[in-house]
């Protein structure tokens, strides 16, 4: 099997791997889509200590081609997609049926082999069907559909109320169309005149952060209140502190993030505390993955984005390559096999 794998910080290579055996409870997939995403580029950075060597890529999508003993929800033929995380089975979390809160998991394209490969063997329970009528490539933003489900949630937001989402990023207008799905008024704020284009696609305030005062404009938009609820993310166009103000008296705040990627350590507490602001943080992905086919299913959301770069599998190491020199403004690739 061939895979890119990082052997170092900064050195990725396109290695020939020897085959895995397909053991009980396990599938073998040959990859159709993956992607290339902030993980990838933070390992390669080595701005995340990981031990190599580690086969990258978080998202997979692809058919099976052989199946374990004891499989029975898939068989060879099927299109999956995998989850990229594993849970123990053993664990209380597991046992209490919170897989994505397992004290065990395992983090494909982190703390195991990733998906940016031809073919992968994974536990029959961490792929999904995916039905007939979604286009596969879609299955690529399962996880971002999974974590913006885990932000509406965890901010209870409510029909009609105003949520402020500051980052366009894929993850950003997934939010932003999950709270229209919920009646609520999404406002999307960044400094990036692309990603904001592709954002009025999706929603009716895309405020540049850098050309209008953002402050003044949600206070006009929410009637002198500002908003209930607020979404940071990590790759945001403004600082957090910023991002809070635009919350209300007894605002609810989500970061939505990673420990290598959310810095927050210059909250305003005073600000927090004189607000009364509730914060949550969501971190990664938290098992709603059947929730979020059935949204590409019935079009709740869509991730056909515009600006979403494709590049064939033989053409990865050229992302990272760039990376480096800092030309991939826009992380998220889909990596297309041949
Ligand atoms: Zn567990």
């Amino acid at each position: 099997m061939k895979a890119w794998r990082l052997n170092s910080p900064n050195l990725i290579e396109l290695a020939d791997m020897d085959s895995q055996p397909v053991g009980e409870g396990c599938v073998k997939i040959k990859l159709r889509y993956s992607a290339v995403s902030a993980t990838d580029l933070l390992l390669y950075d080595g701005k995340v200590p990981f031990e190599g060597p580690l086969v990258l890529g978080r998202q997979g999508v692809g058919m099976v081609t052989e199946v374990g003993d004891g499989v029975k929800t898939v068989v060879r033929g099927d299109i999956v997609a995998i989850r990229p995380f594993s849970a123990c089975g053993g664990c209380l979390a597991c046992k209490k049926g919170k897989f994505a809160d397992c004290e065990n998991k395992i983090i494909h394209g982190y703390t195991e082999d990733g998906f940016l490969c031809d073919f992968a063997v994974v536990r029959a329970e961490d792929v999904y069907k995916l039905p007939e009528r979604i286009d596969k490539k879609s299955a690529l933003f399962l996880e971002h559909i999974d974590i913006a489900i885990s932000v509406i949630n965890q901010l209870e937001l409510e029909r009609g109320e105003h949520i402020v989402i500051n980052g366009a990023t894929y993850l950003g207008l997934t939010i932003a169309q999950l709270a229209l799905s919920c009646q609520a008024v999404p406002i999307v704020v960044d400094v990036d005149p692309v990603r904001l284009a592709v954002a009025e696609r999706y929603v009716y305030y895309a405020l540049d952060y850098t050309k209008v005062d953002v402050r003044k404009k949600i206070l006009m938009i929410t009637g002198g209140r500002m908003s209930e609820t607020v979404v940071h993310l990590h790759s945001s166009a403004m600082p957090i502190n910023q991002a809070l103000a635009l919350a209300g008296k007894r605002g609810r705040v989500a970061v939505a993030g990673w420990e290598y990627t959310a810095d927050l350590s210059g909250i305003d507490g005073k600000y927090l505390l004189n607000n009364q602001l509730t914060m949550v943080g969501v971190n990664g992905s938290n098992n709603n993955f059947s929730a979020a086919i059935n949204m590409l299913v019935n079009h709740t959301v869509q991730v056909d984005f515009d600006n979403l770069p494709e590049v064939t599998f033989a053409e990865v190491g050229k992302v990272f390559d760039g990376a480096l020199r800092n030309e991939n403004k826009y992380l998220y690739h889909r990596v297309v096999m041949e």
